[in-house]
């Protein structure tokens, strides 16, 4: 498996470029900005991308949907629950960024896909299974393939998502990473949306925000 992360944007998200070493198809988890550095990674790796996944409809995990699309033709796909967000720039948090930052992001593309819980995508040799993980936004996922788990802002090493932003929650983030993260295996390797990369038996063993059990 390719596997390749690249901080974008102002407040540094994990945008994350995945493809299957024999057929060189490819995804791009979470193309929060800088399309065109991307980009240069998908071209330098020779991946002909299917998928765009966000994990979350946040501007920072979208802001180069539009840009990537157009460019390489691939898929948008986003949870059911998180479309409404795209078009609603409070819900997105594209208000509260200064416009000359926002490039030609806007307006975000209608998704070619919606994801539910146990969506499955298939790229080349590789599988991506979307778990439902709620809570920072109500649509949003986590992404296993292999033996990598993307969790968008649900999970971070050490730390979970923000839940003061329209329609976050916290009982149901802290719910959806008990009962789906940590019932995966513990050798898997947590790629968060922001941050360092972890290990699920490390998250259930370490992370003060979720507590044993
Ligand atoms: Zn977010
Ligand atoms: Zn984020």
């Amino acid at each position: 498996m390719i596997l390749e992360k690249l901080l974008v944007g102002a407040i540094e998200t994990n945008c994350y470029i995945i493809g299957c070493e024999r057929t060189l198809e490819g995804l791009i988890i979470d193309p929060g900005a800088d399309g065109e550095k991307i980009l240069k990674i998908v071209k330098a790796k020779n991946l002909n991308i299917k998928y765009i996944i966000n994990t979350h409809a946040h501007i920072d995990h979208i802001g180069a949907n539009k840009y990537l699309k157009e460019t390489l033709n691939a898929e948008v796909c986003i949870h059911e629950e998180d479309i409404k967000f795209l078009k609603n720039p409070v819900l997105n948090l594209s208000a509260f960024v200064p416009q000359d930052l926002q490039g030609d992001c806007l307006p975000f593309p209608h998704p070619d896909i919606a994801l539910n819980e146990d969506s499955q995508l298939k790229i080349g040799n590789l599988k991506a299974l979307i778990l439902h993980t709620p809570g920072h936004t109500p649509g949003g996922i986590s992404i296993v393939i292999d033996k990598c788990v993307f969790t968008g802002d649900a999970l971070f090493s050490g730390s979970i998502g923000r839940t003061d932003f329209p329609l976050a929650d916290e009982t149901t983030l802290i719910n959806g990473i008990k009962n789906k993260l940590f019932k995966l295996p513990e050798d898997f390797i947590v790629y968060p949306g922001h941050g360092a990369s972890s290990t699920i038996g490390k998250e259930k063993r370490e992370n003060p925000y979720v507590g044993k059990g």
